[in-house]
């Protein structure tokens, strides 16, 4: 299967402009690629129409005028729809298209896209990340992808405009497999940073003197580091939505269900972010998860 040779003039298409993928796809412009879009809300292209990326009406209209097509959606049944739908990829890619999946997502249906697009004749690799909003903006996400070593090798001079990490798994679903580790060790640290704010506030502590111990110990990570303060402003726009969030531990839960494998700390921290999306924050946030606490506890952080 003959794959495209990517360079400035190699066109690409883009689906999913939302907190991830509207700074994504701008640095693909930035770097002087011809694109073509689509995304659920028109207004949310805004940003990149403004910087000359061209838009559709469908994602069978974007495959057809592009030859490498990325997907920064919101869930599986999102992804389903893009790829297998009535209008979907698959019905306007050509043979020889390559179709990354960004998009945090489930690994059977990385495997399932995989055979369907390889018996048209064309290469899907799942390439899901980790690095939040702030390395969407700047470019420092960590990419780690599942697919097949020629497609991944072909790829990879587009991925190095989008982060610094960019490594391969393993076959179609090995790299939403590695994202998957990667949202469980984010569950865990989670709550260890809300509990943590919530104990030091109730012991009388200055949060921002503690954060700026703590930050610089063992106990730093990405999440005390760039969500603590957020919380100690009482600012829960999102960042990395809770329902999101919800989405992958449910994602998780199922393939370690399936694995014979009990999660307990994951489970549990499930059952918090229940808590948090029936109090309302579904769209907040993934640090509202301090909310929940503060509720069980009856305490509340003052603003800072
Ligand atoms: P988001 O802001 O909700 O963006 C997703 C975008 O995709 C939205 O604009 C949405 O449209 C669009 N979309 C959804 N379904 C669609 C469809 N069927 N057709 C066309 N467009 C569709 O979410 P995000 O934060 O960018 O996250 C995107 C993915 O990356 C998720 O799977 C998330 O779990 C993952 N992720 C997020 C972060 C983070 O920190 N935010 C970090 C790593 C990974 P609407 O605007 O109409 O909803």
């Amino acid at each position: 299967m003959s794959l495209p040779t990517v360079s400035t003039s190699t066109r690409i298409g883009w689906i999913g402009l939302g907190v991830m993928g509207a700074p994504m796809c701008g640095h693909l412009l930035r770097q002087g690629h011809p694109v073509t879009v689509f995304t659920r809300t028109p207004s949310k292209a805004a940003s990149v129409l403004a910087k000359g990326a061209k838009w559709v009406e469908s994602p069978l209209a974007v495959a057809e005028a592009s030859e490498v097509v990325f997907t920064m959606v919101s869930s599986p049944l999102d992804v389903r729809q893009v790829y297998l739908g009535e209008a979907g990829l698959l019905k306007g890619a050509r043979s020889g298209s390559l179709l990354v999946d960004m998009t945090t997502s489930a690994p059977s249906l990385a495997r399932e896209i995989f055979k369907a697009a390889r018996s048209r004749g064309m290469q899907s690799i799942d390439a899901p990340v980790s690095g939040g909003d702030v390395g969407a903006r700047e470019a420092t996400l960590s990419i780690m992808i599942g697919g097949e070593e020629e497609a991944v090798d072909a790829i990879v001079p587009l991925l190095g405009a989008l982060g610094r990490s960019i490594v391969r798994q393993g076959g179609p679903g090995m790299g939403q497999q590695a994202k998957l580790c990667n949202q469980i060790v984010i569950a865990g640290t989670m709550v260890g940073v809300c509990e943590s704010l919530v104990y030091g506030y109730k012991a009388g502590l200055n949060l921002e003197t503690m954060l700026a111990s703590i930050t610089t110990g063992a106990a730093a990570c990405w999440t005390l580091t760039n969500l603590a303060p957020r919380i100690l402003r009482r600012n829960f726009n999102p960042g990395f939505l809770v329902d999101h969030f919800l989405k992958d531990m449910g994602i998780a839960l199922d393939e370690a269900a399936q694995m014979g494998l009990v999660l307990p700390g994951l489970a549990l921290v499930q059952q918090l972010y229940f808590a948090v999306q029936s109090q309302g924050h579904g769209k907040s946030g993934t640090h509202a998860l301090i909310l929940a606490l503060e509720r069980l506890s009856n305490t509340e952080i003052e603003p800072r």
